[in-house]
């Protein structure tokens, strides 16, 4: 599975980092995935983090 974060919508509200760790982290003012793929164990926290994100600009497929 991967992870998108459209730089455009994120606010910067950290929400992703905190609720998935392994996935998101913050780069100056914006969210952005790390690494290539969705580790297998952050899969599910992984789409907590794109539903809760206030302005859905968080992707995964
Ligand atoms: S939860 Fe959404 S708006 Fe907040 S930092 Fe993450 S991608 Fe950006």
């Amino acid at each position: 599975m991967k992870a998108k974060v459209d730089k455009d919508a994120c606010i910067g509200c950290s929400l992703c980092v905190s609720t998935c760790p392994e996935v998101f982290k913050m780069d100056a003012d914006k969210a952005v995935v790390i690494g290539n793929s969705v580790p297998g164990g952050a899969v599910d926290s992984a789409k907590r983090a794109a539903e809760e994100c206030p302005t859905t600009a968080i992707a995964v497929e």
